[in-house]
């Protein structure tokens, strides 16, 4: 990736990348893996882990593994590991050959586990589900010890062998470390490393009927990658100790060392795949890859960049603290990113009919209207204009308020590239009293966008000529959720949806020059935001156009207004 031009990040992780390099713990070495389960597809919070786990590999001349997590059978599927897979490439990112299933180490683990039995280290547990969680005491109170505890090691292989040839019953026996059951660390209290689970993997089949635990597993994957940083968010900082203690226990080489730091929590929006699967499951969105997902499927359909993505978790950096970030600071990183590089185009979402009476008709001009104010590189299209265009209908105002500076009765307004036009009547239906169709005369003196008298209009309103415009579909998206925080307001979190998170506008029109347009391409439609073809439901002849964001940050101003108020 190209990372030239960018000084070199830091942070508290780095700082302690950087003292270990200096003592030269792990031998100089970098090690670093992007360890998801596949039980959903990647959101916006991965991306923050991704960008840190393979950005640290880059600026530290280490390696970054991509690890799948699928230690749990239920709920995993090859789907979700084709998303992670697409997702991450997506982002900018390259593992080379290094793509790694924790499914493949199940054998390894597995005798991991028989070498702790035989230290004495772990043992069989027959006390139930319940019964274990009563056992384990609370933060105030210490653990008791299982009954079952001070199994011989034969006994102890013995059952866990048959274990494994599915003998028992799920929720019947358990394997477990021995370790303390009065640490004031619950982590610590006989933590379960094997469970019966007579379920189908998606990779494994049914060889096991057994499966590893995360904190057993996750370290001893690590190690055996050569993992020199295992950097994870911070819900796992209990877990630290349960981490080295396995390693300890097993005497492995190399010991990767854990480092948590905050996970991203962003506004107006979820982060958690269990919520994210429930949002698809019920049908409140059209899927994962829906544009109004955070899921990075959803954002690439949306129309956001990679590099708008990786430029936001550059710039938030990371913390031991949680936090949450303001959706609009995403947001900006994508307008900023596609301020350079959308091309501009006129579109019309809701069109009005205009008729420049004293505009010949049959007569066309091209105007050459270029496709970027500033980046001359991107070149230039034809835009016809001709005697019937449409204008937006809230450019128009038959009894405009003192503040509306835009196309009235007797007003007069630039068209964007064309000439001045001034209003000379309306045609109304006359049952209804709505607008049909605008009268204007144009000033055929005016192409050049000024009045050789010159005299001033206070507006320049975009347009399309009708007769050459084509007609798309567009998807305007608001914010998912009507509240900052979702998941704090108390209630379930879908009661807090915005009902007015998508609206479909069927009836636009946009400028030839679009024909050309293909899935994904991006535009900017001038004065009204950035968009991109859609990627799933365009057709030829039927392009549906996903607005990625708008051009200004409305929130702000809507924040602004309260304000004042
Ligand atoms: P979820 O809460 O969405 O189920 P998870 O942590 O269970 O997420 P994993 O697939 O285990 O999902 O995550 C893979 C990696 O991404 C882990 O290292 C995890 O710490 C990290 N990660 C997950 N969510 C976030 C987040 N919101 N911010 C930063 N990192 C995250
Ligand atoms: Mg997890």
């Amino acid at each position: 990736m190209d990372e030239s031009n960018s000084s070199p990040l830091s942070d508290f992780i780095r700082d302690i990348i950087d003292e270990d390099m200096k003592t030269g713990k792990h031998q100089g070495r970098v090690a670093t893996r992007f360890p998801p389960e596949p039980n959903g597809y990647p959101h916006i919070g991965h991306a923050k882990s991704v960008c840190l786990n393979f950005g640290i590999a880059a600026q530290y001349g280490g390696t970054c593994n991509l690890r799948l997590d699928d230690t749990d059978p239920s709920g995993e599927s090859m789907e979700y590991v084709e998303s992670i897979i697409r997702d991450v490439k997506w982002l900018g990112f390259d593992w080379q050959d290094r793509l790694y299933y924790a499914s493949d180490y199940y054998d390894k683990l597995h005798r991991f586990a028989v070498q702790l039995i035989r230290m004495g280290k772990a043992y069989v547990c027959d006390l139930g589900v319940d019964e274990i969680r009563e056992y384990r005491g609370t933060l105030t109170q210490p653990g008791r010890e299982s009954p079952w505890r001070n199994r011989s090691v034969e006994e102890n292989l013995s059952l866990f062998e048959r274990m494994r040839a599915g003998e028992f019953d799920e929720g019947t026996r358990v394997l477990r470390a021995k370790i303390d059951m009065n640490s004031p660390n619950v982590t610590m209290r006989d933590p379960i490393m094997y469970r019966i689970k007579k379920v189908n993997h998606y990779r494994t089949g049914d060889s096991w009927c057994i499966y590893p635990m995360y904190d057993f597993a996750h370290c001893l994957s690590d190690s055996l990658e050569g993992i020199t940083h295992s950097i994870c968010t911070l819900e796992f900082e209990n877990n630290r100790p349960l981490y080295d203690w396995f390693l300890e226990a097993l005497n492995v080489i190399p010991r990767p060392q854990q480092i948590e730091f905050a996970r991203l929590n962003l506004s107006f929006t979820v982060l958690s795949k269990r919520k994210l699967i429930e949002l698809v499951g019920k049908g409140v969105v059209g899927g994962w890859d829906d544009p109004q997902m955070p899921t990075l499927s959803g954002m690439r359909r949306r129309g956001y960049t990679p590099e708008a993505i990786r430029d936001f978790c550059e710039r938030i950096g990371v913390s031991k603290n949680d936090s949450l970030i303001d959706m609009a600071l995403l947001e900006n990183c994508v307008r900023e990113d596609l301020n350079e590089k959308a091309p501009r185009v006129m579109a019309v979402l809701r069109p009005l009919r205009v008729v420049i009476d004293n505009y010949p008709e049959g007569r066309v001009e091209q105007f050459d209207c270029p496709y970027h104010p500033k980046n001359t590189e991107m070149g230039s299209r034809i835009v016809p204009f001709s005697r019937v265009l449409y204008i937006e209908q809230d450019d128009f105002m038959e009894n405009p308020p003192k503040k509306f500076y835009r196309l009235a009765p007797g007003r007069e307004v630039r068209l964007r590239y064309g000439y001045y036009i001034k209003c000379v009547g309306v045609a109304k239906n006359p049952d209804t009293g709505e607008v049909l169709e605008v009268r204007c005369t144009y000033d055929p003196e005016t192409q050049s966008g000024f009045a050789p008298d010159g005299r001033k209009v206070d507006a320049t309103i975009h347009w399309v000529s009708a007769a050459h415009s084509l007609p798309a579909e567009v998807r305007l998206y608001d914010r998912l959720f009507r509240v900052a925080d979702p998941l704090g307001g108390g209630a379930d979190f879908t009661e807090y949806l915005n009902p007015q998170s998508l609206e479909v506008l069927g009836t636009c029109r946009v400028e030839p020059s679009l024909a050309e347009a293909m899935p994904e391409n991006r535009f900017q439609f001038e004065r009204l935001g950035y968009f991109i073809v859609d990627q799933v439901d365009s057709r030829r002849g039927n392009r549906v156009f996903n607005r990625t964001v708008t051009l200004r940050d409305s929130w702000a101003k809507i924040a602004e207004k309260g304000a004042k108020r």
